[in-house]
């Protein structure tokens, strides 16, 4: 098939996704941090988040990842479109449910309120998973040994090192309100983990 079908449902999906998060990004700059866990290891890790993000659109744009390329077949393509449209769908409900609670990095906001409804009623990181869906999804359409799994490598470096001091930010914050949700959820996948 044609990897031009890749580069446009790629560029479509990254758009999307941006799209999603413009007005919240927007909305929660307004509302003042009252503590922040943000030190070196987590700006280290928003910048492999934003490498393995760009890296496709590098790969859509030049041809330097072209010594890694394979043929592009449908049945990934096809499971790869499914992938994106759950993650993308999952990243917006996550956004609506989280509200001005969310932040791009390890933060407490001014009146943060833990959220338990909606698709946190499932999951913890709904976001997380939102994420892991979309760059399986992206490593599935992109045919590039480089640039296919870019997304899913950062995502799985992020959430390995974050996801522990986040809960435990989280615990702080809210005690035994965070200890009974915990219990009540798994992380990522409802009743597995
Ligand atoms: N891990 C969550 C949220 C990612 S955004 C998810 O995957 O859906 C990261 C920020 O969200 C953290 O800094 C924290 O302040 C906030 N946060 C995480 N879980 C939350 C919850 N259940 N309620 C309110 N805020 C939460």
């Amino acid at each position: 098939m044609n990897p031009w079908i890749a580069k446009a449902v790629i560029l479509a999906a990254s758009v999307v996704m941006v799209a999603i998060r413009a007005p919240h990004g927007q909305r929660s700059r307004g509302v003042k941090v009252v503590e922040s866990r943000r030190g070196t290891l987590e700006t280290a890790l928003l910048s492999v988040a934003w490498l393995g993000f760009f890296v496709p659109l590098i790969w859509i744009a030049s041809p330097v990842f072209s010594c890694a390329e394979y043929p592009l077949h449908i049945g990934p393509l096809v499971a790869g479109v499914a992938c994106f449209v759950a993650g993308l769908w999952l990243f917006h409900r996550s956004h609506t449910d989280l509200g001005t609670n969310w932040s791009i990095t390890l933060e407490v906001r001014e009146q943060h309120r833990l959220v338990t409804h909606g698709v946190y009623r499932s999951v913890r990181h709904p976001m997380y998973a939102a994420l892991l869906l979309y760059s399986v999804g992206q490593a599935l359409v992109l045919p590039n040994w480089l640039a296919g799994p870019s997304y899913l490598v950062a995502f799985a470096v992020l959430f390995a090192f974050r996801v522990r001091a986040e809960e435990r930010m989280m615990l702080e914050q809210f005690g035994d309100e965070y200890a009974a949700y915990m219990a009540q959820t798994k992380r990522l996948v409802p009743g597995l983990w």
